[in-house]
C-alpha cells in the first residue's frame, strides 16, 4: 500500500490539527481519501490504496498491516455505535408496545375501573404509552450515563434513518459509515416532509453516494444542498415552521464565563447584531475607552438585556450604552462563611450558573435588588427558620432549596430547582410536612415519571442520601450537590 506523497504536500499544514479529538485528524484523512477517489488512485471496490510501486519493501508492509487494522477497528466502532443506536431504539419501541414493565398493569381492563382524573380509556392508554417510554429513555440515560435528550436524539435518529434511508442506516450498520455521517443524513431527511417517500429515497441515495466518499464537514455541507434539491416545500413553508423552533438558551463555560445562544428569524438576528455594532462603534470613538469592539458588543449585550444603569468607561462588564428600565434581577449567592472572613478560598455560588468569584459575588450583591446571602457553614451548611406549619410552599423556602437542591432530583437532570414542582416526599396528607427535609426539586417530566410509572424514589433515613429505583431494579444514587 502506498499513499500518495503529494497528499500530504498539498495539504495546509494548519489544517492538520494536534487537537486530543480524533476528528480534525479523521476530516483530513477522509478528504485525502475523497482526493484520491477524484484522481482514481483509490480502488473503490475493495476501498483499498493499490499497489502502484513494484519495489515496496518490508516497512511498508508493515506500515500497511498497521492501517488496514486501524480501518478494521474504525469501521467495528462505527459498527458498536450503530448496534448502540439500533438498542436504544428497540427498547424504546418495545416500551410503547407493551408498557406493563414500565408502569404497571393496564387499569382499564378492570371492567369496574373509573379514571379518578376523569380521563376516557383512550387517554388513559395513550398517557401509559407515553409515561412508558419516558421511564425507558430515563432507564437508558442513567445506565449509560448520558442526558434523557441524548437518548431521546439517537432514539429518533434510528428510527428517521431505519424509516427514511435505509441505506443510509444499513451503511451505518455495517460500519462504512461514521456517526456524524448518520446524524447529519438523519437530522436532514427528518427535516423532509412527511408522506413523501419519493424525496426520502432521492435523498438517501444520494446521501450514501456522498457519505462514502466525503469527510463529515463536507458531506454536511454537501448533504444540505441535495436536501435543497428534494425537497418538494418552498422555502416561505420552511422558514415558518423553522421560525417556530425559536429559542434562547444559556451554556456555562468555563473561569466565570456563559454562552447565551438566539436562535431566531435571519433577520432579526442580523438587526440585533447591526445595533449592538452601532453601540460598540459609538462607544468605541470616546476618547480614553481601551475596550475592544468584541468586548464593546459584549457588553452592551448585557446591559440591553438587564436594563443596567450606564457604567463609568473601561468597568469590565459594562458597556455604558443608557438603557430603559431599572428592574434588576433577583439573585441567589451562596457564601462560604470562611471565605467571606478570608480564611478559605471556596468560591462563592450563583444559583443557575455554578462558582463564581468573590469579586462578582460581591459586586452583585450591591448591584441586585433583591438577593439572598446564603452563609454556609463549613461542615454542615447554615440552618434556615422556616415555617412549619403552613402547607404553601413559600418563595424563600422555594429560593432556599434552590441553592441546597440547585437542580431537579432526577439523576443527570439539571433543570434549576427554579423551574422545578417541588414534591412532597412524604405527602401532605399523611403527615409530611412543608419543610426543606420533606421537600425535593423535580421538573414537570420527572416529577410526573414519580408518580406515573415504576420509577421509585428513597431516602436513606441515616445519611439522607437519595436513591431512585427504576422500574427494571436497577439502583442509581441522585447527583451529589455541587458543593
Ligand atoms: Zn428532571
Amino acid at each position: 500500500m502506498v499513499v500518495p506523497a503529494s497528499a500530504t504536500d498539498r495539504s495546509d499544514p494548519t489544517d492538520v490539527g494536534c487537537a486530543p479529538w480524533p476528528d480534525d485528524d479523521v476530516v483530513q484523512a477522509d478528504a485525502d481519501a475523497a482526493w484520491a477517489i477524484d484522481l482514481g488512485l483509490v480502488d473503490l471496490v475493495n476501498g483499498a490504496f493499490p499497489s502502484t510501486d513494484p519495489g515496496h519493501g518490508p516497512a511498508e508492509d508493515a506500515l500497511a498491516c498497521l492501517l488496514e487494522r486501524l480501518e478494521d477497528r474504525s469501521r467495528e466502532r462505527h459498527r458498536a455505535t450503530a448496534a448502540e443506536y439500533d438498542l436504544i431504539f428497540q427498547v424504546i419501541a418495545d416500551a410503547s408496545a407493551d408498557p406493563d414493565p414500565w408502569v404497571g398493569p393496564d387499569p382499564t381492563l378492570d371492567r369496574l375501573w373509573s379514571d379518578p382524573r376523569g380521563r376516557t380509556v383512550t387517554a388513559v392508554r395513550r398517557d401509559r404509552i407515553d409515561m412508558a417510554e419516558r421511564a425507558a429513555v430515563a432507564e437508558i440515560a442513567v445506565r449509560l450515563r448520558v442526558a434523557e435528550q441524548t437518548v431521546r436524539a439517537r432514539a429518533a435518529h434510528a428510527g428517521i434513518l431505519r424509516n427514511r434511508c435505509p441505506r443510509v442506516w444499513a451503511a451505518f450498520v455495517d460500519g462504512r459509515l461514521s456517526e456524524r455521517h448518520a446524524v447529519e443524513t438523519a437530522r436532514l431527511a427528518a427535516s423532509l416532509p412527511d408522506g413523501d417517500p419519493g424525496a426520502w429515497a432521492a435523498f438517501d441515495d444520494g446521501a450514501l453516494d456522498r457519505a462514502l466518499r466525503l469527510s463529515p464537514a463536507r458531506f454536511a455541507t454537501s448533504a444540505r444542498v441535495l436536501r435543497e434539491r428534494v425537497h418538494s416545500e418552498s422555502i416561505q413553508e420552511r422558514h415558518r415552521r423553522a421560525r417556530d423552533e425559536r429559542g434562547v438558551w444559556l451554556t456555562p463555560d468555563l473561569d466565570g464565563m456563559a454562552t447565551v445562544t438566539a436562535y431566531l428569524p435571519a433577520d432579526r438576528a442580523a438587526a440585533a447584531l447591526t445595533r449592538l455594532d452601532h453601540a460598540a462603534r459609538h462607544l468605541a470613538a470616546v476618547d480614553g475607552e481601551e475596550r475592544t469592539l468584541a468586548q464593546l458588543r459584549a457588553d452592551a449585550f448585557a446591559d440591553l438585556l438587564t436594563g443596567t444603569d450606564p457604567a463609568p468607561r473601561s468597568t469590565p462588564g459594562r458597556s455604558g450604552v443608557a438603557v430603559g428600565g431599572t428592574n434588576r434581577p433577583g439573585v441567589v449567592i451562596t457564601i462560604p462563611a470562611l471565605t467571606l472572613l478570608g480564611a478559605d478560598t471556596t468560591p462563592a455560588t450563583i444559583d443557575g450558573y455554578g462558582p463564581v468569584d468573590l469579586d462578582t459575588a460581591r459586586r452583585l450583591a450591591g448591584e441586585a435588588s433583591s438577593w439572598i446571602r446564603l452563609l454556609t457553614h463549613p461542615v454542615t451548611g447554615a440552618p434556615l427558620a422556616l415555617d412549619r406549619t403552613v402547607y404553601r410552599v413559600t418563595a424563600a423556602l422555594r429560593r432556599w432549596l434552590g441553592v441546597t437542591s440547585p437542580t431537579c432530583a432526577f439523576p443527570g437532570c439539571g433543570r434549576p430547582a427554579r423551574e422545578c414542582d417541588l414534591d412532597h416526599r412524604r405527602a401532605w396528607s399523611k403527615g409530611g410536612t412543608t419543610d426543606a427535609d420533606n421537600l425535593e426539586p423535580e421538573c414537570r417530566h420527572h416529577h410526573r415519571m414519580r408518580h406515573e410509572t415504576r420509577w421509585t424514589p428513597a431516602r436513606d433515613p441515616d445519611t439522607g442520601d437519595l436513591t431512585w429505583t427504576s422500574p427494571l431494579g436497577a439502583r442509581i444514587d441522585a447527583d451529589p450537590p455541587p458543593f
